[in-house]
């Protein structure tokens, strides 16, 4: 129980990678608020299997966002361990790239990690301890077609990651950012029509030519890998790893 003690605020943790995430560092012993959208009773079973509190804060809304925090704050404390993971995609082409959509994803993947972050360092200096992971993403390195907005929000929260980091390097505190492969959540599951539409293929071969094929391994990364890496990040440990963006993407980056 290493985190024994400690509070994690997770955003997007209802789903996907994010829930796994959440559930990894309450099985170390912290306490836990979730954030997140969905089905409200898988949310309060969620919730009540981590003994967690949920805030539904829309992540593209800066002041339910500073709420969310002063929440967290007032009812668990900390939080000592900040995981900003929500995300959301679009596939389209840039000239066909609905501005909305650009704006929603440059708010959520992006702005959200500088709102959150910025409302919890206080604190996490104060104490001389925290941990800021962010689910950045292989595209925060590299580019593909028809993403354009989230592989600028990714590269982003790269660059937004070692800004932070050395901002905060004499304060115990730690930001580093996780960059997955593709995982098998809904958020893929989601955007494997648009993307038959915008290359002309059919789903198997965005399956096997396009999700498959980009890493080496030709294997998804699971959510569990990329929890198991945040908890990593959590130990005194990894006191010295900050500023990093750690690739887990079986090879994709590599090649
Ligand atoms: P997911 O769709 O399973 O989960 C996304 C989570 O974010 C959900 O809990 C959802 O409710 C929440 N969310 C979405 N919009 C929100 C908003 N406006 N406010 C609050 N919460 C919101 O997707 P996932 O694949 O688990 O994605 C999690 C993170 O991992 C994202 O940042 C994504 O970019 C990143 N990522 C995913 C992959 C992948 O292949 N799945 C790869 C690299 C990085």
């Amino acid at each position: 129980m290493i985190l024994n003690g400690k509070v994690a605020l997770v955003t997007g943790s209802t789903s996907g990678i994010g829930l796994a995430i959440a559930r990894a560092l309450a099985s170390k012993g912290a306490r836990l608020m979730i954030n997140g959208f969905g089905d409200a009773d898988e949310i309060a079973a969620i919730a009540d299997d981590l003994g967690a509190i949920h805030d539904g804060a829309d992540m593209s809304d800066p002041d339910a966002i500073g709420r969310m925090l002063d929440r967290c704050a007032a009812e668990l404390g900390g939080p000592d361990i900040l995981v900003n993971n929500a995300g959301i995609q679009h596939v389209a082409p840039v000239d066909s790239f609905p501005p909305e959509k650009w704006d929603a994803i440059i708010a959520i993947n992006l702005s959200a990690v500088f709102h959150t972050t910025r409302h919890a360092l206080p604190e996490m200096k104060a104490k001389g301890w925290g941990r800021v992971i962010n689910t950045a993403s292989a595209h925060s390195l590299v580019a593909s077609p028809n993403k354009s907005a989230y592989v600028a929000a990714k590269h982003g929260v790269a660059g937004f990651t070692k800004t932070a980091a050395l901002e905060t390097a004499r304060d115990g505190v730690t930001v580093n950012c996780i960059s997955p492969g593709y995982v098998w959540t809904p958020l893929v599951e989601n955007q494997i029509p648009d993307t038959m539409q915008a290359r002309g293929l059919t789903r198997e071969q965005v399956m096997n030519d396009v999700l498959l094929a980009a890493q080496p391994t030709k294997q998804f990364v699971t959510p569990e890998q990329v929890a198991a890496l945040a908890v990593f990040l959590c130990r005194d440990e990894a006191a010295s790893i900050t500023g990093a963006n750690i690739s887990m993407d079986g090879g994709w980056t590599a090649a």
